[in-house]
């Protein structure tokens, strides 16, 4: 194995990208995707990468988006396209000073959120104009609930407006079963149904048709559902990333890994199946229930403990001042913290602490 590749910190896209999901692949992690819906969030995940000398991804849900631009935007469109481009201008800004590559990207689109990702490309070739470099790293499209041929030809086509941007696409084959952000469906009998298993023919065919175009990941399904389930309900079934990557590899070559994975529905996950994943090619595990778990959880212990300072000013027994208890400031820097603690679990438990190629 070659010495590690050693990037600029701060946002990486195009050949960077690339060479990051490589070190990811050769030296067996993966980095979470940690979904974003403020600042707070933004600066958490990029503190947390810092603390554990880890690269780390930075993703907005068209509802994060949506809500990072302000719930009292009247034109929800614009709001989802402006809130990620806000967000990703935020990255850009602050990332190097963290010391740590960052990749930034956008979560599941489906047939209706078409227009929000063609907006978000827009922005991207102005920035592109500007800089020669992208706003994004990649964006992702998700139309598993169309046929594959839709899938497929939707795909290609959007990849070659990103392609000669340096930027790469995230697709995916097969159902993350579960809900996330009104895409879905919350049915868990679904959990045995054949579609939520990725069939590595869909993943041969896809790679035959978008390698040619650019640079894509796919988010593959082996049993991986959104949200946290009681134990049970989901049967994780990692070795059919192995059978994609084998069936790849082996008409087209490109090494034992020849596709970079993406693990949806990572929250709750027995950490043995991610160990398997990450294995099988996985470099990217996505976090978002685990993480507002985590920031809800610490604010909801103080908000409690300090039940006066969320209902008066003035504290009605001893009469003193109560402003230093309610200060954004102090609870919002608890959520964060919150999370900063579960980020650390993430990174050791996919192996990423202390491999940032930042240098
Ligand atoms: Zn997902």
């Amino acid at each position: 194995m070659s010495a590690p590749t050693r990037l600029k910190p701060g946002v990486v896209t195009g050949e960077d990208y690339r060479a990051l999901i490589a070190a990811c692949q050769d030296g067996g992690y993966a980095l979470p995707a940690v979904n974003v819906v403020g600042t707070n969030g933004i600066n958490a995940v990029l503190e947390a990468a810092a603390k554990n000398r880890s690269d780390v991804i930075v993703q907005l849900s068209n509802g994060g988006a949506r809500f990072y631009a302000g719930e009292g935007m009247k034109d929800a469109l614009q709001a989802r396209i402006l809130g990620a481009v806000s967000a990703a201008q935020h990255v850009h800004l602050l990332a190097e000073q963290y010391g740590v590559c960052v990749v930034l990207h956008t979560d599941h689109a489906n047939k209706g959120l078409i227009p929000w990702v063609e907006g978000m490309i827009g922005h991207g070739e102005e920035h592109f104009r500007r800089t020669g470099r992208p706003l994004f790293s990649s964006h992702m499209l998700d139309l598993s609930e169309e046929s594959l041929d839709f899938n497929l030809s939707e795909c290609a086509r959007v990849l070659k407006r990103l392609a000669p941007l340096g930027m790469s696409l995230e697709i995916e084959l097969g159902v993350t079963g579960g809900e996330e952000d009104g895409i879905g469906s919350e049915d868990l009998d679904a959990a045995n149904n054949a579609h939520l298993y990725t069939q590595p023919e869909d993943v041969l065919r896809a790679y035959e048709e978008l390698s040619p175009i650019g640079h894509f990941s796919v988010a593959a399904s082996f049993g991986n559902v959104h949200g946290v389930y009681a134990p049970g309900n989901v049967k994780l079934r990692p070795e059919i990333l192995g059978a994609s990557q084998s069936l790849v590899a082996e008409r087209h070559g490109g090494g034992a890994k020849p596709l970079a994975l993406v693990f949806h529905g990572g929250s709750g996950s027995e950490k043995e199946k991610i160990a398997q994943a990450v294995g099988f090619g996985v470099f990217k595990m996505n976090i978002d229930t685990d993480t507002q778990f985590a920031f809800a959880e610490s604010i909801g212990g103080f908000v409690l403990e300090n039940e006066a300072a969320f209902r008066h000013q003035i504290d009605p027994q001893s009469g003193k001042p109560l402003k230093k208890l309610y200060d954004p400031r102090k609870w919002l820097r608890l959520g964060e913290q919150g999370m900063v603690r579960r980020l650390d679990e993430a990174f050791a438990d996919l192996g990423a602490a202390g491999k940032s190629l930042a240098g």
